[in-house]
């Protein structure tokens, strides 16, 4: 079903295109290159967090539906897997093009239906792009091992494969940065896949469909379906033995659960999962940039990444300046419907997510934090949190154990380096950690002895489609992004000859 969106544009501030204006999309499921409805005829609701209203409707697969995915997956896979690596390079590449030609329709159609500052969805559409074009390049640089066996009785020769049939699921704080750092690689490596996103943001995901049928992806290549479901579809997917590949990014619970199942047909998996960040800030540290990457570390997407800075760890001379000086920031921000040009922090992705920030903070203000700026959820339409600072935080307080995803920095003093280090590692999470310090010594010593995937070190993002991303602990398995991100759609087959 093609749909028309009632788009809400600031046009004083954006100016759009009517093209834009008037954009239609697909709401059914796209299999085998064909947009076609749910077996059921059912729908799910898409909602916009801004306004609380129902945005559009889109076709639920059934397990029905998942078969069919499978059956136009495998249909493609022997031709995909064949199909020339210049090829598939090409039509990643025009990927790209077509992603810098709709960006804008996208940015808007991210923000809206997932609520976050148009500002951060166009960074999200040029960041998405990105893997495209990463991916393009890689595909023409699978390169293979040759060795003599130590013995000498033997060459080894090693090359790379494509896994086969790929299950991609993602979530909804970044539509389409999630679903294209998957299937470029996928695409890349010559697999097939099936990607199923998160209910509240399904629209980012069929435009990107649209997008790589138009930039020339076989029929069956990539397949997008939808679902209520999501534990019966996904299910359904992993026990066909022709997949033989997961790609997961979500909560660790989420992770967890498909781990087990996985473990039913032996999966090769790839989990990028929850994090819990720290960001510490020495005495040393130039505290004018460590503000601007607190902000960005914090702030980007109102808070809702898996990179947020969850924990900040202050040494004692300069908590109070720091503490200050972050309140002032954050009370400034501008807080408003994410499709408005001036919004900087747009509302929570939907009630739930409220709710759990309002309880964290609640539980942190019980147990003895003090509040510096916010502290409550805003009166108005909308699933909106006022961007909050937290000191004098309890160890006890759950918001220093589990993800905030939301507007909330909590802040903790230290005294010493050995301190900061016990403090941040103190957690089952290991995804990134962020550091400030003039001294690059011990910014080095620091980042060594961090139990986390990636370090920012003097830098609030680490996120870069040509850097390995992905977490150690129950923060994930595997890599996305680099040419490790490829390796995780490949395969390394030994052949042992001799000449
Ligand atoms: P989530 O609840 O784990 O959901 C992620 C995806 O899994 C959604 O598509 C969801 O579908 C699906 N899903 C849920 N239960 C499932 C099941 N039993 N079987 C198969 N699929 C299932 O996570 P989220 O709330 O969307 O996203 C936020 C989480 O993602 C945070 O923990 C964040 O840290 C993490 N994240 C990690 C990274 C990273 O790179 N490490 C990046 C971004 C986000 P439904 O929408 O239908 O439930």
């Amino acid at each position: 079903m093609v749909v028309s969106i009632p788009f809400r544009f600031d046009l004083n501030s954006s100016p759009l295109s009517m093209t834009v204006l008037e954009s239609e999309f697909h709401s059914d499921l796209f299999i085998g290159g064909h947009w076609q409805p749910s077996s059921s005829g059912a729908r799910i609701e898409v909602f916009d967090p801004s306004t609380e209203a129902v945005l559009a409707e889109v076709a639920d697969a059934t397990v029905d539906d998942a078969r069919r995915a499978v059956e136009a997956a495998s249909s493609a896979a022997d031709t995909w897997k064949a199909t020339a690596p210049r090829k598939r390079s090409e039509i990643l590449r025009r990927a790209y093009e077509l992603m810098q030609r709709d960006a804008e329709f996208l940015a808007q159609l991210i923000s809206m239906e997932n609520g976050k500052a148009l500002s951060d969805a166009r960074g999200e559409v040029a960041y998405a792009a990105e893997f495209f074009r990463w991916f393009a390049e890689e595909a023409v640089r699978i390169s293979g091992d040759i060795s003599i066996s130590p013995s000498g009785q033997s060459r080894i020769v090693v090359q790379y494969q494509p896994v086969g049939i790929s299950l991609l699921i993602t979530p909804w704080n970044f539509p389409a940065a999630m679903a294209t750092r998957k299937i470029g690689p996928a695409l890349a490596a010559g697999c097939t896949c099936i990607l199923k996103p998160a209910t509240e943001t399904p629209l980012t995901a069929y435009a990107i469909a649209a997008l790589l049928a138009e930039a020339g992806v076989p029929d069956g290549v990539v397949n997008v379906i939808t679902t209520s479901t999501a534990g019966k579809v996904c299910g359904t997917i992993l026990e066909d033995p022709r997949v033989r590949k997961l790609s997961f990014t979500g909560s660790t619970e989420v992770g967890r659960t498909l781990l087990r199942k996985a473990a039913d047909s032996v999966i090769n998996c790839s989990m990028e999962l929850g994090g819990n960040a720290p960001f510490i800030v020495f005495d040393d540290a130039d505290i004018e940039a460590a503000l601007d990457g607190a902000m960005l570390a914090k702030m980007r997407n109102g808070g809702e990444a898996c990179t947020a800075a969850n924990r900040f760890y202050v040494q004692r001379n300069i908590a109070s300046e720091f503490s200050a000086k972050l309140a002032d920031r954050m009370q400034a921000l501008v807080v408003d419907d994410g499709v408005k040009s001036a919004t900087q922090c747009g509302p929570l992705v939907n009630r739930a997510s409220l709710a759990k920030v309002a309880s964290l903070v609640d539980d942190a203000v019980t147990k003895g934090a003090k509040i510096l700026a916010g502290g409550q959820a805003l009166s108005r339409t909308g699933f909106f949190y006022a961007p909050t600072v937290l000191t004098d935080v309890p160890p006890t307080a759950d918001l220093l154990k589990e993800e905030i995803f939301g507007p909330v920095a909590p802040l903790v003093v230290f005294d010493d380096e050995a301190e900061a280090i016990r403090l941040a590692n103190a957690t089952e999470y290991g995804l990134v950690a962020y550091v400030y310090t003039r001294d690059l010594a011990r910014g080095l010593r620091v980042s060594e002895l961090l139990e986390s995937g990636m370090i920012g070190l003097n830098r609030g993002l680490v996120s870069d489609p040509a850097a390995p991303f992905g977490g150690v602990k129950q923060s994930g398995l595997g890599r996305e992004g680099a040419h490790h991100g490829l390796l995780e759609f490949m395969e390394a087959k030994y052949i042992s000859t001799a000449w």
